[in-house]
């Protein structure tokens, strides 16, 4: 068998056609390199017996013909030696070789190999065809040959059979022609010997080939083995990329910079600073030019905050248009400063927005803080503090949001229990109509007096809700309460004095809020038409995920109220679309209102829309008699403030209208609501434990 060589192998799982035929080459040339072996080392014992032969010829006077003999015996072999060393060198096709193909030198391995058989069935002429005394010699050496060619040969069947028919058949032709049983029975013999060499050759061909074929089948089985192996390492490493990467930017993603953050944690912390980046506005971007602009915009910011920062700093697109930046502070990178320079990079013209810009708001977490998921806290409880000022600016997280922080957490961690508790109360304040001389309405506002921290300021109750999945508990809590005072005011003849809830943008984002109120109403057999509901301008800008749920309540009566108008971009369209009754001009246009032509202008501008649109419009936080004055003024229909009545307990609130109440004008069940005469400044009593929240 021929020892391993460095033929290319061709690997590929799937068999077919041609990683067939290469298999058949790599067996052939296998074959091809056992011959040429095996060859070489019979040809000396072949000549030996040539000798012989030649001596027994010239020990029975045949010496002239022995010499042509063993010439013409010796040539052929000699041609079968060069045959044999003639060079194999490899082409550059896969297991090819220059020169001669391995079926061509086999070929002329087979045809030297009937050569030599053809001179080998000569040998009868020196021993008068098998007659003369000498006949024993030459049969046994004919047939020592024909049997050693096949033991040597047997790689390739083709070369022994070559080379042993014609002697042996010879051999036979001359037994036959002496005559007489006994050469007929040695013919006869020597035929079967024949037959059985024949069949052996092709039985160790085909075991040469089969070991061959297994030891191919199994190199190409370890060399494909070896291929799956690579791959899937190479499919492990993409799959890891992608997993710690985002599509989009190529930054690190939410769990890359995690994990990546957490390294850094583990080795030197000391000095490492956290930084928060939000795009300022970046809905309204998607919105008017698409979401594939603002995928543009976020590749840009995420290559400006790559060219604006060192390598040494890791840098994340954490999801939407968020993104991280951790980094240890040294003489060279002051926080502060570069919170400015990353400002005014993304500042620059966008060409994705026909040179429009993008503001961006920093959140900063400084050390020496340890634990990721703190920082990320912090980072983001400045980031939000840097959007409430004003955006496109950054914030440090600093002591006073700590407080903030801390408060919250003791807030998530009291407020089931004091939900469960009924710890929680809802205060009330009153609307006024017709420019503050009548009852219009109250506004529901939550109320919690903590055990611990005193009052807690309603937005962060709702914000901390939301995010300890609290929000419909509270709500429902808030709902119940909405119609208990709903029921009293009915009970007091005064069915159209409405009460209004506050919705929150999350409150409308998370809960089914129509199914909750209607079922509500429903259940305790109030009129809708007594409810209204406050969204805020920022619920309003997702239209598509509100307008279902207001156009539900809208239809079933319930009066839609949007709040702060004026701090937010609500468009005249969606006002249409969310069947909006009253907008509630923001308490900052309104304080001091009687001392800005600015804000009388504007407040004007809203009364005219809500006179075109026949909306109701509403004039919160009126606090000074200059104020309202000049609210009624400008015809200002209705208004709000601590001046006109500040928010109250239930009770409170009821023993008002009792007062408010002309004894006189006693209700009638089934008549209109009385009129509820309010006097205007100085006004209502204003209460030194009534909490100021804002
Ligand atoms: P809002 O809906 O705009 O409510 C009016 C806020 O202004 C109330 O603050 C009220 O006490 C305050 N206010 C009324 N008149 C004056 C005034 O003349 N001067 C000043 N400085 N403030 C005045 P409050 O109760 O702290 O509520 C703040 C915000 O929290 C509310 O703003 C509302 O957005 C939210 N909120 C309050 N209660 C609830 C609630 O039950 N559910 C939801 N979802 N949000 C609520
Ligand atoms: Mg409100
Ligand atoms: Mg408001």
């Amino acid at each position: 068998m021929a020892a391993p060589h460095p033929i290319p192998i061709p690997v590929g799982a799937a068999p077919n056609a041609a990683a067939e035929t290469s298999l058949e080459y790599l067996i052939r040339t296998d074959q091809l390199l056992a011959v040429r072996r095996t060859v070489l080392l019979s040809i000396p014992v072949n000549m030996l017996l040539g000798i012989a032969s030649v001596l027994v010829a010239w020990q029975s006077g045949q010496i002239r013909t022995g010499l042509i003999w063993f010439g013409a015996s010796s040539a052929v072999n000699l041609l079968r030696i060069a045959l044999c060393r003639w060079p194999l060198s490899r082409s550059s096709q896969p297991g090819g070789y220059r020169n001669w193909s391995v079926d061509q030198h086999l070929r002329r391995q087979w045809i030297l190999s009937l050569a030599s058989g053809a001179v080998w069935s000569l040998i009868p002429v020196l021993c008068a065809g098998y007659t003369s005394p000498q006949t024993l010699f030459y049969m046994t050496v004919v047939c020592g040959v024909t049997a050693g060619a096949v033991t040597h040969s047997f790689a390739y069947a083709r070369i022994p059979i070559c080379f042993i028919t014609l002697p042996l058949l010879s051999g036979v032709g001359c037994l036959v022609y002496a005559g007489g049983f006994d050469k007929y029975c040695l013919s006869l013999t020597v035929l079967l010997y024949l037959a059985a060499l024949i069949r052996f050759s092709r039985e160790g061909e085909a075991l040469v080939r089969e070991s061959s074929r297994l030891k191919y089948q199994a190199t190409t089985l370890s060399q494909s083995l070896e291929v799956a192996r690579h791959q899937a390492t190479e499919v492990a490493e993409e799959m890891r990329y992608r997993a710690s990467h985002d599509a989009l930017t190529g930054l690190l993603n939410r769990s890359g910079f995690l994990d990546e953050a957490r390294r850094r944690l583990q080795g030197d912390a000391s000095g490492l600073c956290l930084m928060l980046l939000d795009l300022d506005g970046f809905k309204l971007i998607n919105d008017a030019f698409g979401h594939r602009e603002g995928d543009n915009v976020l590749v840009g910011v995420a290559g400006r905050l790559r060219q604006s920062l060192p390598q040494s700093f890791t840098v994340a697109r954490l999801g939407g248009d968020e993104f991280a930046v951790l980094f240890t502070i040294d003489s060279t990178s002051r926080p502060e400063a570069l919170a400015a320079t990353l400002i005014a990079a993304t500042a620059a013209p966008f060409s994705a927005l026909d040179k429009g810009r993008v503001g961006v708001s920093i959140g900063i977490c400084k050390p020496p803080e340890s634990d990721i998921d703190d920082m990320l806290v912090y980072a983001d409880a400045a980031l939000y503090a840097a959007k409430r000022g004003g955006r496109n600016r950054y914030y440090v997280f600093d002591d006073e949001l700590r407080a903030q922080l801390e408060m919250r957490r003791d807030v998530e961690r009291d407020l089931s229990k004091a939900l469960a508790a009924d710890a929680l109360e809802v205060w009330y304040q009153p609307i006024l109509a017709q420019g503050g001389r009548t009852l219009d309405s109250f506004e529901a506002l939550v109320r919690w007096d903590h055990p611990k921290l005193g009052w807690i300021p309603p937005a962060d109750l709702i914000a901390v809700a939301s995010l300890s999945g609290l929000s419909e508990p509270l709500m429902r809590f808030i709902l119940k309460d909405v119609c208990g005072m709903m029921q009293t005011l009915q009970a007091m003849g005064l069915p159209h004095i409405r009460v209004a809830m506050n919705v929150s943008p999350r409150e409308m984002a998370q809960l089914a809020v129509d199914e909750l109120i209607l079922a509500k109403l429903k259940k305790l057999d109030l009129s809708s038409q007594q409810l209204e509901i406050e969204i805020t301008e920022e619920t309003a800008m997702d239209i598509h995920a509100i307008q279902g749920k207001l156009a539900a309540l809208s239809a079933a009566g319930v009066r839609i109220a949007i709040d702060d108008f004026g701090v937010g971009y609500s468009s005249l369209g969606a006002l249409r679309q969310l069947h909006v009754n009253r907008v509630k001009i923001d308490r900052s246009f309104v304080s001091g209102i009687s001392r800005s032509d600015e804000n009388q202008a504007l407040v004007q501008a809203i009364l005219n829309l809500g006179r075109s649109f026949k909306l109701d419009v509403v004039a919160e936080g009126v606090e000074t008699a200059e104020d309202l004055a000049t609210l009624q003024q400008l015809g200002c229909p209705a208004m709000q403030g601590y001046l006109l009545g500040r928010p109250k307990p239930k009770h409170e609130a009821i023993e008002w209208i009792t007062r408010l109440r002309p004894p006189e004008a006693p209700y009638a069940a089934g008549m209109p609501g009385p009129e509820l005469r309010v006097a205007t400044s100085p006004f209502v009593e204003v209460s030194d434990d009534t909490p100021t929240l804002q």
